[in-house]
């Protein structure tokens, strides 16, 4: 019998931050629309920064998913873009049944703006921590009788320490100075109570980081106004879909979204944008999201850097007015793509 991941509230995503300079495995869902060709541009970026990667590519669809899902836990690392989610009859959309599949149970989203992107806020720098296994947002729902729904909330001890314990190791790693625990306790006062005091009690074990609570709509008030006073965010499944969407709006839209999903012994790394139909084929698309996300995966393995240099490259082009349209420029994809491997 296979174990939920909640079970082991110690459970962790490793290999994180081993191995720098080595041959890197990697599963590669290219996906749909302009998922291909961003990503294509990425792998060529990561080539010229020195990465060595053995890519496992994979067609994600409907019917693939135990496949990928296989290739995925083989490598521990997938890359993905953005697959297309029209309903198959009876079927969930393939990216969150892959998800499912391996089971993932946090998501973090790093949000540090890139110069010219229109960010609202161009110093901020938080990290949204997202618990993914349980929540309102699992989607546990019933038809009651005729005309009434039942949508269930489920929130478990193991889950929360999880991934409390989760956003205090990002802290750690990253140098952070401060948790905010988010919840709504004052009215779910037993489930968020729960979410509550059990990242409270794994806070106690971290004196060296600041711990605060806020109740999540005065969190959205206070984002909007002074996102500069926080570090790193910690909440639960529905409130993290979109506090992570609000703050990469703060910090310029799609190139600060990229989303980072863990699961026991694995790590996907995806742009949650990246449909844009309209470009498909054009060499418009904005390239920088998905190298973004490249960019994130090469950290987690260790190659910081690799990380360092793609951010550097990045900001130095979009200084120099290399841009696609979406942000106010005329370049193509792939002009993009030659002016950061020049700055490498
Ligand atoms: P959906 O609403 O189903 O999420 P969408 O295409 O409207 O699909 P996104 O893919 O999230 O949503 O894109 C939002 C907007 O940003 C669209 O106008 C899209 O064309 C644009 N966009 C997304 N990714 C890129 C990109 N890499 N380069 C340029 N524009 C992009």
């Amino acid at each position: 019998m296979t174990t939920h991941p909640a079970d082991n509230p110690h459970s962790s995503p490793a290999p994180e931050g081993s191995g720098a300079g080595r041959l890197h495995p990697i599963t590669l869902v290219p996906g749909d629309w302009i998922g291909p060709e961003t990503c294509r541009i990425a792998q060529e970026v990561l080539d010229a920064a020195g990465a060595r990667i053995d890519w496992d590519e994979q067609v994600l669809n409907a019917d693939t998913v135990d496949q990928v899902a296989a290739s995925c836990r083989r490598n521990g690392v997938a890359l993905c873009a953005r697959v297309d989610a029209s309903p198959t009859p009876g079927r969930v959309p393939p990216t969150i049944a892959l998800r499912k599949a391996l089971r993932t149970w946090a998501a973090v989203r790093p949000v540090r703006p890139l110069p010219h992107t229109g960010a609202r806020f161009p110093d901020l720098d938080i990290f949204v921590v997202r618990e993914t296994s349980e929540d309102i947002y699992a989607g546990y729902e019933h038809e009651v009788t005729d005309g009434v729904y039942e949508a269930i909330k489920i929130t478990t001890e193991a889950a929360c320490e999880r991934i409390a314990r989760w956003a205090y190791h990002v802290a750690t790693r990253h140098g952070r100075r401060k948790v905010t625990i988010v919840h709504k306790s004052n009215i779910m006062k037993q489930s968020d109570g729960l979410f509550l005091r059990t990242a409270q009690r794994v806070g106690a074990e971290h004196p060296d980081i600041e711990t605060e609570e806020v109740i999540v709509d005065a969190l959205c008030m206070k984002l909007v106004r002074w996102p500069q006073n926080f570090d790193v965010l910690l909440m639960g499944n529905l409130f993290g879909d979109i506090v992570s969407d609000l703050v990469s709006g703060l910090a310029g839209g799609i190139t600060a979204a990229t989303t980072l999903s863990y699961g026991d012994g694995v790590a996907l790394f995806s742009n949650p944008h990246g449909k844009a139909p309209d470009l498909v084929g054009r060499n418009l698309a904005n390239p920088l999201p998905m190298i973004q996300a490249a960019s994130y995966m090469m950290r987690h393995l260790g190659e910081t850097d690799i990380h360092e240099r793609l951010q550097r490259a990045m900001a130095q082009v979009l200084r120099d007015g290399v841009r696609t349209p979406d942000l106010g420029g005329s370049h193509t994809s792939t002009q993009v793509r030659d002016a950061i491997i020049a700055r490498l």
